[in-house]
């Protein structure tokens, strides 16, 4: 699946994303990146975290490892 692929089933499926804070700042995103997740799309420990807008879903968080991020931050 490449990051296009990705989007769209994140599209399709935002509940599959664990919801982040509305008022989620850089300190919110730098904790969450200290807790260990798992990269979305590969499994290895996520380097980073994103917060997708998903507008009647509201926010989410996407952890990713750096290869993934980079290829997201691509696509978004
Ligand atoms: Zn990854």
């Amino acid at each position: 699946m490449d990051a296009t692929g990705m989007l769209h089933l994140l599209a399709a499926e935002p509940t599959l994303l664990p919801p982040a804070p509305a008022d989620a700042d850089g300190g919110a995103i730098e904790d969450r990146r200290r807790e260990n997740h798992a990269c979305l799309r590969c499994g290895a420990p996520a380097d980073t975290a994103l917060i997708a807008d998903l507008g009647q879903h509201g926010k989410r968080w996407l952890d990713l490892c750096f290869k993934h991020f980079n290829d997201v931050r691509r696509e978004a």
